[in-house]
């Protein structure tokens, strides 16, 4: 039987780091859909998809190659064979990327790819919508959460860690500019599911937050 854990919340809510601190000590497989509309996205910015081609969205689709591979305990993205791990988290995705993720054609796509993956494994899966749409019966939903500023200061952290240049305000202006379109849409909106455990990062460490989660983890697998 396998176990399906989904955690969703905002931008920079530590799902990224938090996902993979737990799925390393769970051995569990460590899913970011973030990443693959982030892929997505990079793609059509390459072939200059226009957000409003539904056609030429369609045609992508059919042929598009992503890939999630965990390498020496890193989870690496390719798209078309080609390593995008770093490029997908550049400026130009970042702005681009919650557009793209309110075209519902593209949201089935992701949606199907990431039931796919998971398919007969044990998996923690981040994103925004796993446990309401991806997995309404996951065995395990957590929604974490922080305030706007924490969240922009622990992204501007990890910009400069990953030597991405950019700014505290852009990154908050962003942050904020993502919230309101991925809780304001029809399709895909960011929200706590019914039955998901709401946990408040803001003022914990990143170890703190793990503990926390695998303590959820179990007692709900204890049940
Ligand atoms: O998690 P990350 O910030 O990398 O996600 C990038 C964007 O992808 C989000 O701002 C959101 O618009 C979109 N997304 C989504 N549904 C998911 C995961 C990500 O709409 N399950």
């Amino acid at each position: 039987m396998s176990l399906v854990v989904a955690i969703d919340g905002p931008a920079g809510s530590g799902k990224g780091t938090v996902t993979k601190m737990v799925a390393e000590k769970l051995e569990l497989i460590n899913i970011d859909t973030g990443a693959i509309y982030r892929c997505v996205t990079l793609y059509m910015i390459r072939k200059k998809i226009e957000l409003t081609d539904i056609e030429k969205i369609k045609e992508m689709l059919k042929s598009i190659n992503i890939e999630l591979r965990i390498v020496n305990k890193d989870n690496i993205v390719f798209l078309e064979g080609e390593d995008v791990t770093k490029k997908i988290r550049e400026k130009d995705v970042t702005e681009l990327v919650s557009s793209v993720a309110r075209i519902v054609e593209i949201r089935e796509y992701i949606t199907n790819l990431s039931r796919k993956i998971a398919e007969g494994k044990n998996v923690i899966m981040e994103g925004r919508d796993i446990g309401t749409i991806v997995f309404p019966n996951a065995d395990v939903k957590i929604y974490l959460d922080a305030t706007p500023e924490e969240r922009a200061n622990r992204r501007l952290k990890q910009s400069i860690e990953k030597g991405i240049d950019i700014t505290y305000e852009e990154i908050l202006a962003n942050i904020m500019f993502r919230d309101k379109n991925d809780s304001t849409s029809s399709v895909g909106t960011l929200k706590q599911a019914d039955d998901a455990i709401y946990l408040d990062s803001t003022n914990l460490t990143i170890e703190e937050v793990v503990d926390k989660v695998i303590e959820i983890i179990k007692e709900k697998c204890n049940k």
